[in-house]
């Protein structure tokens, strides 16, 4: 462990980030965490450096820096669903029309109208199908992304020296 050094400074002291984040919303008064980093009575988290100088930095800044990745939003797919409906009703409107006719007969051009929107719902239906499997497909992808980045946060670490962020 001891071999695994912060790659801006060298030092071999760090904290995980989760828990510099965790700590940093359960942060209250007068609480301090060993090592070289300690929390101000103002709320500030104190980094010491090599020098012997302290550097300060807000604990709600230092708190974001070490924050886990964003949980992806699910989303599209479904957006043109009020379309589709639309669409299948004037699909089947069409289709009524051309078993049935309209008070029992039909024209050239009502039938060339209908089997025109008979054609355009099954568009409507094949399209939508296709925009929803590549939403989930999509969506797939994101979360892999999320989980990812999820596994190297828990293996990432903050330098208790200079603060500097990286995963061993
Ligand atoms: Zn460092």
């Amino acid at each position: 462990m001891a071999s695994v050094k912060c790659p801006n400074c060298g030092s071999t002291e760090w904290k995980q980030a989760r828990m510099v984040y965790e700590d940093g919303r359960s942060f209250s008064e007068g609480k301090t965490s060993g090592m070289a980093m300690g929390f101000g009575s103002d709320g500030s988290t104190i980094v010491g450096s090599t020098s012997g100088t302290i550097r300060r930095i807000s604990q709600t800044e230092l708190s974001s820096r070490c924050s886990p990745p964003i949980r992806p939003e699910k989303e599209g797919g479904r957006l043109f669903a009020p379309l589709v409906v639309a669409i299948l009703m004037a699909g089947s409107a069409s289709f009524k029309y051309l078993i049935y006719g309209m008070n029992g007969s039909r024209s050239v051009i009502g039938s060339v109208i209908a089997i025109f929107f008979v054609f355009l719902s099954i568009c409507g239906v094949v399209l939508q199908v296709g925009l929803y499997k590549a939403s989930e497909n999509e969506n797939a992808q994101k979360m892999k992304k999320y989980w990812q980045r999820l596994l190297e946060y828990d293996r990432t670490r903050i330098c208790t020296r200079c603060g500097t962020l990286y995963v061993p």
